[in-house]
């Protein structure tokens, strides 16, 4: 029998939560970001689940975006890093991939490449996250060059957020953004899922680029959890328990002994670990569901294997159903007791992981 860990893909699930999207963009377009694998959960699946009624996606990786020509999928794509080396304006052409330009090396891509058809744009503003792209004062300067260069097709004006979970952060880079000498009906993609959901007015007519939420994760602190968002989790990991430890009082579990029973313990080892991708700064307590009961992780997570606390569960026992993040045990929630994000979580799923589709 093979190891019990395995996780679903619910694709139905994805596909409601890029209608929620949807209902959020209004008439703006809503390209769904499936960089890094569809953030753990498969790329082909994840877009041909939305092909009949994606406006468009956006990623980062050209064999990415060649395969999902490939597998016949005719929407826009927009590949947020742009091009990176000289070619990659012709191959964008070849594919008709849309390309993020944020240094002027990809400008000069664009002009000495030999393209088929005219490339469509997204020229990238640094609003204040200083990682990609230009400063709002110089985007009409970039923006003219773009427009002068006959390789170059519809460009529309982006910028990420640098804290999108913010108020105030959001309104001081819109302020920014909103300050570049360009003209006035270019049109505009700002809004990652934090700002699509929290920020009306980072929904703009060039289109809005949610991820997290696709996933069915919230992208706001746990008072918006995904469920009062209306989302559907997407990923669900699940395991079993594979042994059971009767741990007296003041004996330890795990490596480095970093939990003591202070009382007699009943320890069930799930068959589980960081080389799954369960994160293992998870500290003891982080929630996990054993026969659908909730209870919590004991001690430090090893490579293959987790210890949990089955003592008010006299039920559970070796061959229990464990869930350490999906239905009924939301991945925001495990990642929060982890120190960590739900994105990071998700794309950490480890090859080994056997994943099976539901919903297709
Ligand atoms: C990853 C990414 C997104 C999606 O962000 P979420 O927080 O997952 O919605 C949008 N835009 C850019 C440029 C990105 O890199």
């Amino acid at each position: 029998m093979p190891r019990p860990i395995a996780a679903t893909v619910d694709v139905a699930a994805f596909r409601h939560n890029y209608l929620v999207a949807k209902r959020y963009a209004g008439e703006a377009p809503a390209f769904a970001v499936i960089k890094s694998n569809a953030y753990g959960h498969g790329l082909l699946r994840c877009a041909e689940a939305i092909a009949d009624c994606a406006d468009g996606y956006a990623m980062l990786d050209f064999a990415e975006a060649a395969a999902l020509r490939e597998a016949g999928i005719r929407q826009p794509i927009v590949l947020l890093e742009g091009g990176f080396e000289a070619g990659d304006a012709a191959e964008a052409s070849r594919l008709g991939l849309t390309l993020a330009v944020h240094e002027p090396g990809q400008i000069r891509m664009l002009e000495l490449d030999k393209v088929e058809r005219p490339v469509d744009v997204f020229l990238k503003l640094n609003t204040g996250m200083n990682r990609l792209g230009f400063r709002p004062d110089q985007a009409a300067a970039q923006f003219a060059r773009l427009r002068a260069c006959p390789n170059v097709g519809r460009i529309t004006l982006m910028t990420h957020f640098a804290r999108a979970d913010d108020d105030v952060g959001i309104r001081e880079a819109l302020g920014r953004f909103d300050s570049a000498a360009v003209p006035a009906d270019m049109p505009h993609c700002v809004a990652n899922s934090a700002a699509l959901i929290r920020f009306p007015e980072a929904v703009r007519s060039g289109g809005v680029r949610p991820g997290i939420i696709l996933y069915g994760c919230s992208p706001m602190p746990a008072s918006h959890s995904a469920e009062s968002l209306g989302l559907k989790p997407v990923m669900h990991l699940q395991s079993r328990i594979i042994d059971v430890q009767q741990v007296p009082a003041g004996e330890t579990v795990g490596y480095g002994g970093r939990f003591t029973a202070i009382r007699s313990t009943r320890v069930g080892i799930v068959a589980c670990g960081y080389a799954d991708g369960y994160p293992r700064h998870a500290e003891s307590g982080t929630p996990i569901l054993v026969d659908g009961r909730r209870t919590g992780t004991l001690g430090r997570v090893s490579m293959d294997m987790l210890a949990c606390d089955l003592t008010d569960l006299p039920e559970a026992g070796i061959g229990s159903e464990v869930v350490l993040w999906g239905r009924g045990m939301p991945a925001d929630e495990v990642a929060g007791a982890a120190g960590t994000i739900s994105y990071e979580m998700l794309c950490a799923l480890a090859a080994r992981v056997p994943v099976s589709v539901l919903g297709a």
